[in-house]
């Protein structure tokens, strides 16, 4: 069976319309754009306009290149200081001569719509309502949860150990009463931890998940997006020959690409 990412999106961004609508405050989200990358352009655009859809207002700081590092913070902090602002999200990645770190713990933890700040790790990790769970892993969750897929007691393997993906993912799943084994680049026998998982989280951009290593009536959650050498979309998961095995499987496009939007508007009409 499908998960079909695309749909339960639009129930859960619908969801988020009519609370917003309902708020004392109209949530604002400030997004910082720093330099021209095309891709980033492309993504904080799709985030204006999916604020736009939900009622929640939004605006594109774009900054220079070649912006010091302290003028961006200097910003950062400004947006943490205006009462205006309900929600801060810094695109990445940042020019080289930017630390990423700097920026992110600038970040006020209420206003951290991308759950990156250490409060917000630190509380997930610790296992304390944080103001907000990063927008994949978040969006991955409600997806098995729309379909009632059993997550507690499930033996997880997360493929991929970035922060933004697989370490707040896995973290999530333990905390739903999983038992998670995260896989990486230097992980052994990855073809054998995969074959004992209920639940497989694909998230490295390679493919990486074939047919004989998945067990039989397991969930695929492919979070992987990139080009193939004919230039087609795709994602980690060998689809086709994976599909017929398993009982549930996202589609890459409009599996967790568009639960990622929806779990970021959830968050960003969040206000404190
Ligand atoms: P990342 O930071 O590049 O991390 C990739 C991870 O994959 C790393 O932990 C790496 O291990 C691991 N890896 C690489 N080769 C491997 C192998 N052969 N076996 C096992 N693990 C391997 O990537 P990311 O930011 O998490 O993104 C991963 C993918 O998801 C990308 O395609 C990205 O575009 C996509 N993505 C999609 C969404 C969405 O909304 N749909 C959101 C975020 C990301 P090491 O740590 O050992 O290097």
């Amino acid at each position: 069976m499908l998960l079909d990412g695309k749909k339960v999106s639009l129930e859960i961004l619908d969801d988020v319309k009519e609370r917003v609508s309902k708020m004392n405050v109209t949530p604002h989200l400030a997004v910082i754009l720093v330099g021209d990358n095309p891709a980033s352009e492309i993504y904080v655009r799709n985030k204006k306009l999916a604020a736009e859809k939900v009622g929640i207002m939004s605006s594109i700081i774009k900054l220079d290149a070649n912006i010091k590092e302290e003028e961006l913070l200097h910003k950062i902090k400004e947006l943490n200081n205006n009462p205006n602002i309900t929600g801060i999200l810094v695109q990445l990645p940042l020019p080289g001569h930017i630390d990423k770190n700097k920026v992110i713990t600038t970040i006020s933890p209420k206003k951290d719509v991308d759950g990156f700040t250490p409060e917000n790790v630190g509380k997930l990790s610790i296992g304390i309502e944080p103001y907000f769970y990063p927008a994949t892993p978040q969006g991955i969750i409600m997806l098995l949860k729309k379909y009632n897929i059993k997550i507690e007691g499930a033996d997880v393997v997360v493929i991929g150990r970035s922060t933004i993906v697989g370490k707040p993912m896995a973290q999530m799943f333990i905390n739903n009463n999983a038992t998670v084994t995260l896989c990486h680049s230097y992980t052994k026998d990855l073809e054998d931890k995969i074959k004992t998982a209920d639940i497989v989280v694909s998230a490295v951009g390679k493919k990486i998940v074939r047919c004989k290593m998945v067990k039989k009536n397991s969930v695929i959650i492919d979070v992987g997006i990139f080009r193939d050498s004919n230039g087609k979309l795709t994602g980690d998961v060998d689809f086709d020959l994976v599909e017929p095995t398993v009982k549930y499987i996202s589609p890459v496009p409009g599996g967790v690409g568009p639960m990622t939007i929806a779990s970021l508007m959830y968050n960003a009409s969040k206000v404190y």
